[in-house]
């Protein structure tokens, strides 16, 4: 039944179970073991030949039912929850890699992103080669007998460049390699890399799924037997997502497809304007025509996103006196709520990256990020209140 619903009423129904109380919300299971009728059925639990629960780190109700919610909007055989999005990353990489392998990866990763592949990978035997996410050529050009993945993200952060999914899948798979697409950006509401022939979909649950800034997740999906064994090193290591967690995301889950749909038009709104102000030098949103992918973008996504970064021509200080001279957006570095934040990205979320690379990648000291919230739009505006004076 659930093959024929829109994804607004996947994002409602899809993936929910019911116990015998009859509850229409979903329950929350907090228990880390489950009882056995008798030794027999330990047995088989512990054995694999009976499907059930036997302690939360391997499977707990709750998350199973937000795994399959997520898989169903996602359009994906197999959803994998973790404890948050950089544990989907790095379960991703330890159930799929072996030391000697090598990875490819965008440079406009999240900070952290980097950070993972860069130093603590690299201490474990696994090597990364860094490329421009817009230049198919430098990706056909990294790949090595042992390249095992390519790793994107697509709008990227913090300066929305978009990637063309299948021509990257098709690069990765000429080279016996996997597309791994972060979705975070996106949510299936607006993109649904699969469907576009990557392999892998990996998730910050921490951001739009659950849109209110309240817990931390992550999820990995894609084909059960490519996932069987990034399940197996969450299985073993423990990084799982706990039930609490999955309750909430389970709630923001029903609520994505009508919180992204308010994003986007705030964020266009938003962007637009910015576009406007003579103190800003450019501005970086996929949904405006001026977007370098913005023809690609709009293939490829249902909307531009949330995310909306800008120059001020006045460099770090411009940057910095507008951030403190809001009243009304969060400043924290934090994206996916509902609250608007705003970020200085070169001194907090790049910053441990090194100059060079920032400025590789195009991070500039007068570079502002907005995670563009649920606000009404001339609030946002008004309370940008450097731009105009
Ligand atoms: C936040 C974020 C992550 C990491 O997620 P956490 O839940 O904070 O661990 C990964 N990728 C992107 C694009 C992000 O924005």
């Amino acid at each position: 039944m659930t093959q024929d619903w829109h994804a607004e009423t996947l994002g409602v129904r899809a993936g929910s179970e019911h116990t015998e109380f009859g509850e229409n919300s979903e329950a929350m299971f907090l228990t880390s073991s489950f009882v056995f009728e008798n030794a027999a059925q330990a047995a088989a639990r512990f054995g694999g030949q009976e499907p059930g629960n036997i302690y939360s780190r391997f499977t707990n109700p709750t998350v199973t039912m937000f795994q399959n919610k997520l898989a169903a909007l996602e359009g994906a055989e197999f959803c994998v929850a973790t404890s948050s999005g950089m544990a989907a990353i790095l379960a991703t990489v330890m159930g799929l890699c072996s030391a000697g392998d090598h990875v490819v990866a965008s440079r406009s990763i999240f900070g952290t992103s980097v950070q993972l592949f860069s130093n603590i990978l690299k201490r474990w035997g696994l090597e990364t080669t860094f490329v421009s996410l817009t230049e198919p050529d430098e990706w056909r050009a990294a790949v090595k007998p042992n390249t095992k993945l390519f790793f994107v993200e697509t709008p990227s952060n913090p300066l929305t460049e978009v990637c063309d999914i299948p021509l990257l899948a098709g690069i990765a798979h000429d080279a016996g390699a996997l597309l791994a697409v972060d979705n975070c950006f996106c949510t299936p509401a607006l993109q649904k890399p699969l469907a576009l022939g990557a392999d892998i979909v990996i998730h910050s649950a921490t951001k739009y799924i659950d849109g209110q800034g309240r817990c931390l997740g992550g999820a990995v999906l894609g084909r059960r037997d490519v996932l069987e064994p990034v399940y197996g090193f969450l299985r073993t290591a423990g990084p799982t997502m706990s039930a609490f967690n999955a309750w909430v995301f389970l709630k923001g889950l029903e609520t994505l497809h009508v919180r992204m749909a308010a994003h986007v038009q705030n964020a266009l709104a938003l962007a637009t304007w910015l576009e406007q102000q003579p103190a800003v030098a450019r501005v970086y949103y996929p949904g405006l025509p001026s977007h370098p992918q913005h023809a690609l973008a709009m293939r490829q996504q249902s909307g531009g996103g949330a995310i909306v970064s800008f120059d001020l021509k006045g460099g770090k200080d411009a940057a910095w006196g507008l951030i403190d001279a809001t009243r009304l957006i969060s400043i924290t570095a934090n994206l996916g709520d509902a609250k608007s934040t705003i970020t200085h990205p070169a001194t907090t979320t790049h910053s441990r990256v090194s100059p060079e690379a920032r400025a590789a990648a195009g991070i500039g000291d007068g570079l502002v990020r907005i995670a563009v919230g649920l606000e009404h739009i001339e609030d946002l505006k008004a309370d940008l209140l450097l731009l105009t004076r």
